[in-house]
């Protein structure tokens, strides 16, 4: 994958202290990358905010907007809020290889201090996948109601009644004894 010019943030130029950046991200983003994803229609805002020290750089990534998941009940797609917030930090060091291979943290990385840019479309890339739950369930309802298209799972209730129905030995008994 080619760099993603417009994630670069040439910090060197930087003063110390806080500042800050906004990036759009839509599918066109993910189009970059080779990964499978189960949601589609990303419209994400990420508000990063970088706070420059001699040696180190805190992150902070605010996740935000909506994209578009498949119901894991009902089948249907939805749309799914995003909202999360991520703390990296990255450490300028003069050996950021091996340094990276013996950190366990997952949220500390390291680049060279010869650098004179950061690009932060991976980290962008993994806090939205981050941002979006494992398990797809359409959110309930103002009043308490499940979100779900109503005619599916009137559907799946009645196919699971049936297969219990099939399953109990009492209807077995009956079936055998209609059959006489
Ligand atoms: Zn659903």
């Amino acid at each position: 994958m080619k760099p993603l010019r417009e994630y670069e943030i040439a910090f060197v130029g930087l003063k110390p202290g806080v500042h800050s950046f906004q990036y759009e991200v839509d599918d066109s983003f993910f189009d970059n990358y080779e990964g499978p994803r189960d949601f589609s229609n990303v419209k994400a805002t990420i508000n990063l905010s970088l706070d420059k020290k001699s040696s180190f750089f805190m992150l902070k990534f605010e996740i935000g907007g909506t994209a578009t998941v498949t119901c894991d009940r009902c089948g249907e797609p939805f749309e799914l809020q995003l909202w999360d917030d991520f703390h990296h930090v990255v450490k300028l060091v003069d050996n950021p290889e091996e340094m990276a291979e013996s950190e366990e943290d997952p949220d500390v990385s390291y680049i060279s201090r010869t650098e004179s840019h950061l690009n932060v479309s991976d980290l962008i890339y993994e806090f939205i996948h981050l941002s979006i739950p494992m398990q797809h369930i359409h959110p309930d309802t103002a009043d308490g109601k499940s979100g779900c298209n109503p005619k599916v799972i009137e559907m799946l209730e009645r196919m699971n009644q049936q297969a219990k129905e099939k399953d109990n030995p009492i209807w077995k008994g009956l079936d055998k004894f209609k059959d006489n």
